[in-house]
């Protein structure tokens, strides 16, 4: 783990409380370990700029307090909301970034996605990664409105 600790991706802002850390040796632990060291390492090595993680692992509690999907990958230490700062233009290279390093993922999700009027998506909020240990999906997808998701295209020019 070289960019990111496991303690950094235990983390709530609205609900610092409901925050645990899973203990070295469990499924969430390892599961946040993977995470860290074959996507979100290689990601921030290839963007070459800090990464500020929102959410990643979400006990029980804290993804219901916060509206999570009952099946999210948070709840799993899979997966991680992430954003390189105030630009959120930035936050497209982090997508690029993923494609770059060609892994294969589970999810890669624009959220909060804004594209221009040639549909190239030109910013989004912040960005929701994801891998498991194993049957990871390669979902390409974005949201403009938190609710509905659509596929991300592939070909979709994304603009620095
Ligand atoms: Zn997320």
């Amino acid at each position: 783990m070289k960019y990111f600790t496991i303690d950094e991706l235990c983390v709530s802002g609205s609900y610092p409380r409901l925050v645990v850390v899973p203990k070295e040796g469990t499924t969430e632990y390892n599961n946040l370990k993977n995470l860290i060291e074959n996507m979100l390492d290689p990601v921030r090595e290839n963007l070459g700029k800090p990464i500020r993680v929102t959410s990643g692992y979400r006990p029980p509690r804290l993804n219901k307090a916060v509206g999570g999907a009952s099946n999210s990958n948070h709840l799993y230490g899979c997966a991680a909301d992430i954003h390189t700062g105030n630009d959120s233009t930035d936050n497209v290279k982090i997508i690029e970034s993923l494609l770059n390093i060609g892994i294969t993922y589970d999810e890669c999700i624009s959220e909060g996605a804004v594209f221009d009027k040639n549909g190239n998506l030109v910013s989004c909020k912040w960005v929701h990664l994801a891998l498991r240990p194993n049957n990871n999906r390669r979902k390409f997808i974005y949201t403009t409105d938190f609710k509905t998701y659509h596929p991300l295209k592939k070909t979709t020019k994304i603009t620095k």
